[in-house]
């Protein structure tokens, strides 16, 4: 149901329309028991490039996206780094590169280890599993990891390019060791990489949860309520304030207030509800409800670059006007039979490797695309000018720790992120030593075909020191921001394991933003599996209540 008016006292509302909280609404009113309201900045999400998977491209750029900036990095040439974020029904999972990582077991069992009891591998696989349906793929797959039946379509995408062939074999030809499955029993390795797709088509956390569960009397939709405050009585969350359409409205919330605004503005709704660090509300004027210092802090993401080659052959992905025929024939193909180069999120092949044999777990993570990637698609020069391919290089063990604040105590403007990149030295060297790596697989004969000349770094970038520096001014974010209401029981921390805001009731942030620790991989899936295990301890609460209600009345 979609009727901002048809009720405004709900039992649970959620906030924030994306990855967890698309999972949130589907779970919470499953059973049609709890009256559900998802408020949603953004609107619906029923522009065709969202679909489309190559439509990743333009939603770089353009529409349902915060388009956020950092402040300027003094690590990293006192660059501002762009931040994307969705802002449409399916949040970042409607705009991203659909690429399906859970990153490794050893980072969930760190989460455990930092007492987040019940968060180890083992306890949160039935999550993953349950949120999937894993399509039955070319290679053999060890079921254990995975589900059938789920709302997460994983899929092979309907086409592969040469390019990312030539990569699988130049991986083996460098030695590397092949994986059949990164989200299975070994990480390490190159390999074919699998999509949220179904049918040739972006499968978005909205498309896989929100759809079907969107036709439930029980839960409203309200697209382009921007929520600028949490309403807080006695210690305790009873709604949400909103803004829509110029005008200022309220929800009620008989059980619960659940934040699921991501890594930025999740903290942000904190701090402008006067939850957070004493002195960072002062500094705007915000009166103080309750005092959180970690709300915010911890900042976590990783920092990519990408080698680029520029091919002689043109099999690639291009704007070139040479491409511009099979460009057409890719848009019928897509149009009529969801078939064709359109059905590719552009990165196909990938590899997790060590940059040094004694790192525990790899800490790089490659991902392989037939195009040249300038800033991830947002310069399309090269694009129009070049055929040719790139490996993104992520340091995926980052320890520098950065920031969320606020640049004012208006609701409507865009969070302060310091994320600091590049403050330890360590990442930096991680990385140099990736591209060392990256370079040896780029040389091997499978390219031979292929390769023109290396267009960055380039041929001149070649000694420590020059390395070093082309990374600390090219390097980028792959838009994996977590951390920022961080989830444990020390000082720091925002929510408690079952992901309750220390100090306050019936108030929990469920998204990326709890994870303590930002895992080795790409995150919609982290975030996808938090959502289910969040409504899974929500429901289970609820239960709990219920039942020592029960007890106190037979009492
Ligand atoms: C360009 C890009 C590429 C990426 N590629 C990949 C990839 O290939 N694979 C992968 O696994 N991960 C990828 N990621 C990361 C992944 O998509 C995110 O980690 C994940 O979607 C985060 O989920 P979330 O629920 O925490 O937040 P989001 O999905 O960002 O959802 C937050 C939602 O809250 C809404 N919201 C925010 N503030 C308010 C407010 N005040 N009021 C109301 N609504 C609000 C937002 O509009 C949004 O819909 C990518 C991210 C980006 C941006």
């Amino acid at each position: 149901m979609t009727d901002e008016k048809a009720q405004q006292s709900f039992d649970y509302i959620i906030v924030g329309g994306g990855s967890a909280g698309c999972v949130l609404a589907n779970r919470l009113s499953a059973d049609g028991q709890y009256k559900v309201c998802l408020l949603e900045a953004g609107q619906r999400d029923w522009n065709p490039l969202i679909r489309m998977p190559s439509g990743l491209i333009p939603l770089m750029r353009g529409w349902h996206n915060w388009k956020f900036w950092s402040e300027p990095q003094p690590h990293m040439g006192g660059r501002r780094f762009y931040q994307p974020r969705g802002k449409t029904l399916g949040g970042s999972s409607s705009i991203n590169a659909q690429v399906y990582i859970r990153g490794h077991a050893s980072d969930y069992d760190r989460w455990a280890s930092l007492g987040c009891s019940g968060w180890s591998y083992e306890e949160v696989l039935p999550y993953f599993r349950q949120s999937e349906n894993y399509e039955p793929v070319s290679e053999p797959r060890d079921q254990r990891f995975h589900g059938k039946g789920g709302p997460l379509n994983i899929a092979e995408r309907h086409s592969f390019n040469p390019l990312s062939r030539a990569f699988l074999d130049a991986a083996q030809q460098a030695g590397l060791p092949h994986t059949n499955d990164f989200n299975g029993a070994q990480q390490e390795g190159y390999g074919v990489l699998r999509s949220y797709h179904r049918n040739g088509e972006r499968c978005s956390n909205a498309a896989a949860y929100l759809r079907s569960a969107e036709q439930r009397p029980n839960l409203t939709v309200i697209t382009g309520a921007h929520a600028t405050g949490v309403l807080l009585e006695n210690g305790r969350a009873v709604g949400v304030r909103y803004r829509r359409r110029g005008h200022d409205r309220q929800v009620r919330a008989a059980r619960e207030v659940v934040l699921s605004g991501g890594a930025f503005n999740s903290p942000q709704l904190l701090l402008l509800s006067g939850v957070g660090p004493r002195e960072e509300l002062a500094r705007h004027g915000i009166p103080l409800r309750h005092e959180l210092p970690g709300v915010g802090q911890n900042l976590q993401d990783h920092l990519d670059l990408y080698l680029v080659t520029k091919a002689k052959t043109r099999v690639g992905f291009s704007f070139h006007p040479t491409s511009w025929p099979r460009a057409l024939l890719g848009l019928f193909l897509y149009a009529f039979f969801r078939r064709g180069y359109l059905t590719s999120n552009l990165v196909e092949a990938g590899a997790f490797v060590r940059s040094l044999p004694e790192e525990p777990v790899p800490d790089l993570q490659w991902q392989f695309g037939a195009v040249v990637n300038a800033w991830h698609g947002l310069r399309l020069g090269p694009v129009f000018r070049h055929y040719g391919y790139s490996i993104v290089i992520n340091d995926n063990r980052p320890l520098s720790r950065g920031q969320v604040g606020l640049h004012s105590a208006d609701p409507l403007a865009p969070p302060l992120i310091d994320p600091n990149y590049g403050a330890e030295g360590r990442e930096i060297e991680r990385l140099v030593r990736g591209i060392k790596l990256a370079r040896k697989v780029l040389a091997q004969p499978a390219f031979d075909p292929h390769r023109e000349v290396e267009m960055a770094p380039g041929a001149s970038v070649q000694s420590d020191e020059e390395l070093r520096h082309w990374v600390r001014h090219n390097a980028e974010s792959v838009y994996h921001p977590v951390g920022t209401c961080k989830m444990g029981l020390d000082a720091l921390a925002v929510v408690d394991p079952r992901l309750r805001v220390h100090g306050l009731e019936g108030l929990r942030v469920v998204d990326a933003s709890i994870m303590p620790t930002l895992i080795g991989g790409n995150t919609n899936a982290a975030a996808t599996m938090i959502g289910e295990k969040g409504a899974a301890m929500i429901l289970e609460d609820a239960l709990g209540s219920a039942a020592s209600g029960e007890a106190a009345l037979a009492a």
